[in-house]
């Protein structure tokens, strides 16, 4: 069952938001933070989490929390696309294992795409180069809104 379940408290994003794993950061506010997907589909992708809700997918999570997320969520697509430039980007959000999902935290993904670059696999990619994430993640931040 990993449409319905308990919520993991030491799932991956969990322990990301506690400081307990390493992430490339590019945002945090007061309910929500953003990171570089570590496996990226395209040069650039990354999520968008709340903190606080203990909700596995789309299906559990209250209005208001959800509203802060999907702001957040736009926000860090909108300083995407100011900083690298994209020719579009996709938003996804996968529920339960069947349909994709792979870390039962909520989360948005934010994948730029540039014509002719094809997407690299989904949670099944090679691990990104700290590094370029880190710089990637700092572009990004600097043009938060
Ligand atoms: P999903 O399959 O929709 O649950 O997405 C989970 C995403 O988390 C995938 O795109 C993975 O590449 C990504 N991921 C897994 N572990 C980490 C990690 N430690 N840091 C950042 N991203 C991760």
């Amino acid at each position: 069952m990993s449409l319905l379940g308990e919520y993991d408290p030491d799932n991956i994003f969990a322990k990301i938001t506690r400081g307990d794993l390493p992430a490339a950061r590019i945002f945090e506010d007061h309910d929500t933070l953003a990171f570089m997907d570590a496996f990226p589909q395209s040069r650039g992708h990354a999520l968008v989490i709340h903190k606080r809700a203990h909700a596995r997918n789309l299906l559990e999570i209250e209005p208001e929390p959800l509203q802060a997320l999907i702001l957040s969520v736009q926000r860090v697509t909108r300083a995407m696309v100011a900083a690298l430039k994209p020719d579009g980007v996709v938003v996804t959000q996968f529920n339960g294992r069947p349909a994709g999902q792979t870390v039962f935290h909520l989360h948005f993904h934010v994948v730029p795409r540039w014509e002719g670059v094809p997407l690299g696999r989904h949670a099944g990619g090679g691990a990104a180069d700290p590094a370029e994430l880190a710089e990637l993640a700092r572009q990004i931040a600097a043009e938060i809104s």
